[in-house]
């Protein structure tokens, strides 16, 4: 069986959610938001090591609040940068030599289903890479900053780029250390990849693995839990540790 490292960078500013918290302490059905995410994939067979990324300003209170139950679900902590880009670079100086693959999630995408899991992380072990995307069915517009229409895009082929993201280790280092300056603009973890030759699969998703930008998308999380069938209870969690949370 392929071992996966799986990274959940949890280290953004999330300055559209307000209220002047990190969105990924916000409650989802009671439950952190990093929590929900990180229990997709702390239970699974084929994962070896969960790396969670967490800012410098959030780490006292994720350390006091949550450390221990942490410790004990066996997730690491890693200290996140400035942008996206430099978090996960930071998890990927603590991925264990024996991971085959390296999966990078978004915290803030805690509804991601475990059959779209398995399927992303099958198409990476034949393929070196894959991510989860969704195709989009609207009508899109290119607005201009004074709010008129520039231009309708054609939309057929287009896909919203969503996590996980998954590529053979070595691909994944070899995309980091020769990502370019402009590191803002890297926004996931596959055009780094791209940028290096190696064709990057898409394994099909939909809107339903939404990433929690808003307060209002917390509603529709909610909503799309709800309508699941219940998740396993989590082993590596008693009934006392999740208490505490
Ligand atoms: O900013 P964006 O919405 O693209 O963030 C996607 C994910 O990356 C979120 O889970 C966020 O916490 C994380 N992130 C991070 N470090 C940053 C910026 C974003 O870990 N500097």
């Amino acid at each position: 069986m392929a071992r996966y490292a799986v990274i959940i960078p949890a280290a953004g500013k999330g300055e559209r959610f307000g209220g002047g918290e990190n969105k990924v302490f916000a409650k989802l059905d009671g439950r952190p938001i990093f929590l929900r995410t990180l229990e997709l994939f702390i239970n699974r067979e084929d994962v070896c090591q969960t790396i969670l990324v967490v800012s410098p300003g959030d780490m006292a209170e994720m350390k006091s609040r949550y450390g221990a139950n942490l410790g004990f679900m066996g997730v690491q902590i890693a200290e996140g940068g400035a942008h996206r880009f430099d978090s996960v670079r930071s998890a990927l100086s603590g991925v264990r030599e024996d991971a085959e693959f390296i999966a990078v999630h978004d915290a803030v995408r805690p509804c991601v289903s475990s059959d779209r899991i398995d399927a992303v992380f099958a198409e990476a072990a034949k393929t070196g890479a894959a991510i989860l995307a969704a195709p989009l069915f609207g009508t899109l517009k290119r607005v201009s900053e004074s709010g008129v229409i520039d231009a309708t895009v054609p939309r057929e082929n287009l896909y919203e780029a969503q996590t996980p993201q998954v590529f053979r280790r070595d691909l994944l280092l070899d995309a980091y250390a020769n990502a370019p300056q402009d590191v803002q603009a890297v926004t996931d973890d596959a055009l780094l990849v791209e940028r290096t030759g190696h064709p990057v699969s898409v394994v099909r998703s939909d809107p339903s693995n939404l990433k929690i930008t808003a307060r209002e998308d917390v509603t529709l999380a909610n909503a799309i839990l709800k309508a699941r069938p219940a998740a396993k209870p989590v082993r590596k969690l008693g009934a006392f540790e999740e208490a505490q949370w």
